[in-house]
């Protein structure tokens, strides 16, 4: 059987997401120079965006994590945010960088901003690798972001289907999915 083994059209290269990550990486490292930045990343879909964006930020960061959970097991919102695993440290008085895999309607995100400023943070901004739906999402400051895509159910490069797939190293989008 191929890999992947389901029908499947490459909506952004292993390379593109690479470069664009570099671009990032630079942006944030000049924007948080002489300031204590932490990056959460939400888990589990931004953990390889993470892990890439880390390594090209060139300061002393702390990193943590935050599990969250919207969608249940289906392609679309559930409308639910539920936390399923909090930060380790205190982020109080710090700089605070949110790692997003995917921006949709801009509940998530929305409901992590609001979280988070109750542990008085000195700033909270956003970095999502991808933003869908931007016209739904007017309210929502987005500070970095990688790519806009239309509204299409992708997976790969951490985002997963039915929580498989997150080990493709392009994003990708199911030409056949099953609800
Ligand atoms: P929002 O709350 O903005 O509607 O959705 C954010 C979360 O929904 C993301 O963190 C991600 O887990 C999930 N999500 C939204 N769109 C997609 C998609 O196209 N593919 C996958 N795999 N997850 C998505």
């Amino acid at each position: 059987m191929g890999w992947p083994d389901v029908e499947m059209r490459e909506l952004i290269s292993r390379d593109r997401l690479q470069a664009r990550i570099s671009e990032l990486g630079a942006q944030i490292t000049e924007d948080y120079r002489g300031r204590e930045l932490v990056l959460i990343c939400v888990l589990k879909g931004s953990f390889l965006f993470t892990a890439d964006l880390s390594r090209r930020i060139e300061l002393p960061i702390e990193i943590d994590f935050l599990g969250v959970s919207s969608y249940g097991d289906s392609t679309s919102s559930s409308g639910v945010v539920q936390i399923t695993s909090d930060l380790t440290h205190p982020i109080g008085g710090k700089e605070v960088l949110l790692v997003e895999d995917i921006v949709d309607t801009g509940l998530t995100m929305t409901y992590l901003l609001e979280n988070l400023q109750t542990r008085r943070p000195n700033s909270v901004r956003i970095c999502t690798l991808l933003y869908k739906n931007i016209e739904k999402n007017h309210h929502l400051t987005i500070d970095y972001c990688g790519f806009e895509i239309p509204p299409e159910f992708v997976v790969g490069y951490g985002l997963d289907y039915m929580q498989k797939y997150r080990n493709l190293d392009y994003i990708g989008v199911l030409t056949n999915p099953t609800p």
